[in-house]
């Protein structure tokens, strides 16, 4: 269906009354554990599995342990984690009409090379599945609701050539348009020479990739004092993700593969805070002043960036990084007002931070909205809300075609 046509439906919807949105609600920030990795983590003995226990109330449970010595005993889980139902539901609930479906963490990092491989086919599949026979979107004729970003076995061990091969099984699967990916490469970070090939195929086969963190940053940094899981998400996971594509940055990645769709998860953590920080240390070393075609701010002008940052303020500021990107490349250029707004896209995080209640509307999912609707966007209004929320996913994702 072409974007054109799509949107003529959604003009027609909100005439009717029929639409709570002026555009299309697009998730490009929702995870789940396949029923097949959840009995991986299942079978599992040490972190990370799933786990029974039974509860302080007596009840037994199953509950999540991603880290070794992860506070409170991990968190409960269930099927909201890996149930379709749940995930369309919490859809329905919120008014999402499209989701771009990505294995949660910690995806295939603590598995030898060889088991790795196949679970990443395995699962690739189990994902089309999962998308491909997901309902219509509503008022979307010839789209699904669900769409997913696919595995590559990227532990260490692995053949490139093995991961070569996972990108073009991705390639054949139709609703499958992108890879997550964490931070840690095949073990020596994603600024590994060795990866090369990987950024050749993935800019080739116009996947995209969500880089996503897990690890967080070494826990000493949060000290001895119990603060549940609010310093590792909080902080630890966005500056995990800062420094990931730093690397990626400062390796020339960019430069050599301009073509690479790259999306960050969070909005980017620290990185556009910090950026003209990045930009002066690069021009006062050495060792990396040269290195580079371009100033350091021009490359958040080349990424993609969630929206998950819970404030306006937040949204406007990185929007803002993004539009002044243009005038740091080799040659200069202008302030570009339309292009932050176009660079970032509504996420959930779901079935991460649920709410107390089963019934309610999810706060996280509230704030992220929220924001969109509030921030200023340089004046760009409706127009901007709409493309965040949902037009830029149809765009990047290649459903307007
Ligand atoms: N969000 C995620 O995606 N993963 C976590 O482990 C926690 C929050
Ligand atoms: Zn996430």
């Amino acid at each position: 269906m072409s974007r054109v046509h799509a949107l003529n439906q959604l003009s027609t919807r909100r005439a009717s009354g029929m639409s709570r949105s002026k555009g299309p609600l697009v998730d490009v920030h929702t995870h789940v554990y396949l029923p097949r990795y959840a009995a991986e983590l299942r079978a599992r003995t040490a972190a990370p599995r799933i786990m029974n226990w039974t509860n302080p109330a007596g009840k037994a449970e199953e509950r999540l342990l991603i880290l070794d010595g992860e506070p409170n005993a991990g968190r409960p889980v269930g099927p909201q984690y890996w149930d379709r139902d749940e995930k369309l539901q919490f859809m329905r609930k919120h008014g999402i009409d499209i989701s771009f479906v990505s294995s949660a963490n910690p995806w295939l990092d603590f598995l030898p090379a060889a088991r790795a491989d196949s679970l990443a086919r395995e699962l690739n599949d189990d994902l089309e599945d999962y998308c491909s026979t997901s309902p219509e979107a509503e008022g979307f004729s010839g789209l699904k609701t669900l769409y997913g970003f696919g595995l590559l076995p990227l532990v260490p061990g692995i053949e490139i050539s093995h991961i070569l091969q996972t990108i073009d099984q991705i390639k054949s699967l139709h609703h499958v348009r992108g890879v997550i990916m964490g931070t840690q490469g095949i073990g020596k970070g994603l600024d590994d020479e060795a990866l090369e090939p990987v950024w050749e195929a993935l800019q080739e086969a116009n996947l995209v990739i969500f880089l996503h963190p897990h690890y967080g940053v070494d826990s000493k940094a949060f000290g001895e004092k119990s603060n549940g899981h609010v310093l590792p998400l909080a902080l630890g996971f966005p500056f995990e993700t800062t420094i990931s594509i730093t690397r990626l940055i400062l390796a020339g990645v960019l430069d050599r593969y301009p073509s690479l769709r790259i999306m960050l998860a969070h909005s980017g953590g620290a990185l556009p805070q910090l950026s003209s920080r990045l930009a002066s240390c690069i021009d006062h070393d050495p060792v990396v002043a040269k290195r580079l075609k371009h100033n350091a701010r021009y490359y958040l002008g080349q990424l993609y960036y969630d929206a998950v940052a819970y404030g306006p303020e937040e949204l406007d500021f990185v929007s803002g990084i993004i539009g002044r990107s243009s005038r740091y490349g080799a040659g200069g250029g202008q302030y570009q007002t339309q292009i932050g707004s176009q660079r970032l896209l509504f996420g959930t995080d779901h079935p991460f931070f649920p709410p107390l209640e089963a019934s309610q509307k999810w706060q996280s999912v509230e704030d992220n909205l929220g924001a969109i609707r509030a921030a200023h966007w340089n004046g760009l209004g409706v127009a901007a809300q709409d493309d965040v929320m949902g037009n830029n996913a149809l765009r990047l994702f290649g459903l307007s075609q």
